[in-house]
């Protein structure tokens, strides 16, 4: 039979936690490898914080792979201008459309943390720590642990695996950990606090973090912007006005409301996967 054990890592701060835990030996094992599922659309901050993140695991002989579907981002916008005639799109907002009734509106359902970055770690998991190819059989007896990076006060988002030889393991929740207690291991050995990892565009923003990348980062404010017009009614198979924020406004014309209870970013109880993480 034939073990291993994996870390999906989302870059923020439960799954940066975990994996610098793992390396300090806090955990029963040391994982074979870590496993970065890239949208390409994450902000430049995440990136950074990546790059740092791979350079402490290279001082430990740790790998982490970076598994790309294709730029979430970039996609997108080929989908909006025609190029593309398909899109696992965001579950962005949609104004008419429902049933042509021009004051009906909703969200699209969510199809991009599946193909970005689900089947994106499943693939990697295969092809990098099975050496499998494309449709190959996985051999009887293979077992893979991924460990997954929720923790207690998101243990709403725990999901057994799909896969029969994929077993999925918690270990936050298993020494009782809230990302606050995340936050306070990593301050007290020394490690900074990392970003929030999400696609830059991503519909679940709070209004918090809208109002973050307007202030802070004035060229992906620039982009999101863009997109947001880009999308509003030339996504392949999508009928209505397509909006980016839930007030089904243009992105640039909305005034974020940061003291609202509706306006909590809505990771906690509708991301699966690793959106989020
Ligand atoms: S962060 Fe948002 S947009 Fe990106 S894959 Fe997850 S749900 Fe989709």
């Amino acid at each position: 039979m034939s073990s291993y054990t994996v870390i999906s890592l989302g870059a923020g701060v439960q799954s940066t936690t975990m994996l610098l835990m793992a390396l300090h030996g806090e955990f029963d094992r040391i994982p074979d490898c870590a496993i970065f599922a890239d949208t390409g659309a994450e902000p430049e901050r995440v990136y950074r914080h990546l790059e740092w993140l791979e350079e402490v695991a290279g001082r430990h002989r740790f790998s982490i792979y970076r598994a790309k579907a294709g730029n979430l981002m970039e996609d997108l916008r080929q989908a909006a201008s025609g190029q593309r005639n398909r899109i696992a799109n965001p579950p962005f907002y949609v104004k008419g459309g429902v049933l042509e009734k021009p004051e009906a509106m909703g969200a699209l359902m969510r199809k991009c943390t599946r193909e970005y970055k689900i089947d994106c770690i499943i693939r990697a998991i295969r092809e990098r720590l099975l050496g499998l190819r494309p449709r190959q059989h996985v051999l009887k007896g293979t077992q893979v642990e991924q460990w997954i990076g929720i923790s207690l006060d998101e243990a709403m988002r725990v999901k057994p695996s799909r896969h029969k030889y994929i077993f999925n393991r918690w270990p936050l929740i298993e020494k009782e950990m809230t990302r606050a207690d995340c936050l306070e291991w990593l301050a007290k050995n020394g490690y900074p606090e990392p970003p929030k990892s999400a696609c830059l565009f991503c519909p679940y923003h709070s209004d918090a973090v809208w109002q973050e990348i307007k202030m802070q980062s004035p060229k992906e404010w620039q982009q999101v912007v863009e997109l947001d017009r880009a999308i509003r009614t030339s996504l392949p198979k999508v009928r209505g006005q397509v909006y980016l924020h839930r007030s089904l406004q243009p992105l640039d014309e909305v005034e974020f409301n940061l003291h609202h209870s509706d306006n909590q970013s809505r990771f906690e109880n509708e991301c699966e996967g690793m959106c989020g993480v």
